[in-house]
């Protein structure tokens, strides 16, 4: 089992991150694709970079996530499909905030049938309503490397600033409190049920969201050994 720093070695297979926003999706993600070597493809930020750029699907995109709605499932589909594609890609990557509808989870089955042997692997991230609200609404963000902190219970040593860069640490836009609310509508009307979507096919485990920082890491690391 790999550790942060420890040399690269491969999933051979998809890992998809699952859970409300603020389930800590993000924060794990980084840390599990680095210990492995592999991407962290995350749509959100995927498309934070396209807005960011003023792309025509950042365009598209900005007003549906100032909403806190999904983006259309043919805009998420072409970028993740084009993103999967390239070679960074070929031993297995982390997959951070999609799908997060049926049809996309269906279209993401075909794609990873044609591109690895090992089925994809599934975590949900189980967290209560109430810590949801204080890691959203305590989230900030380095505008350099992406590091994620929260003023609550994961403090930078220097208050705005990045620890490992000294990036500024912003709020993201849709992380208000009236924004928030439809991201976890959203999420309970359309992604809750790819859980049993892939439940039911014996591809995902539990893991308990709630814990320290470190622990909920070295679960996934553990869930991620016995599935090898
Ligand atoms: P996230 O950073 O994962 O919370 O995503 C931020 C926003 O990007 C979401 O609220 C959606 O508007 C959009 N988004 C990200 N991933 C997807 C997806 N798989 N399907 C539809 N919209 C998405």
């Amino acid at each position: 089992m790999p550790e942060a720093g420890v040399a690269a070695k491969g999933l051979g297979r998809a890992v998809i991150f699952l859970g409300p926003p603020g389930a800590g999706k993000g924060t794990q993600a980084r840390q599990i694709a680095e210990s492995y070597g592999v991407p962290h493809l995350s749509t959100g930020d995927m498309f934070r970079e396209h807005v960011s750029r003023g792309t025509p699907l950042g365009l598209r995109a900005k007003p549906i996530m100032e909403r806190g709605e999904l983006v259309p499932d043919d805009l998420v589909l072409s970028m993740v499909e084009d993103r999967i594609s390239r070679p960074d890609c070929s031993d297995g990557f982390i997959l951070d905030g999609f799908p997060r509808t049926l049809p996309q989870a269906e279209k993401l089955d075909e794609i990873l049938r044609r591109r690895f042997q090992a089925e994809p692997l599934v975590v949900h991230f189980l967290v209560d309503q109430n810590q949801l609200m204080r890691r959203l609404t305590g989230r900030r963000t380095c505008t350099i490397g992406g590091e994620i902190y929260n003023i609550y219970d994961h403090r930078p040593k220097v208050p705005g600033r990045c620890d490992r860069d000294g990036g500024e640490l912003v709020q993201r836009p849709d992380d208000r409190e009236e924004v928030i609310a439809e991201r976890l509508a959203a999420y309970e009307r359309q992604t809750r049920p790819l859980v049993d979507y892939y439940r039911r096919r014996g591809m995902l485990k539990d893991v308990d969201g709630m814990a320290a920082l470190g622990s909920v890491t070295k679960n996934v690391l553990e869930v991620l050994a016995q599935k090898k």
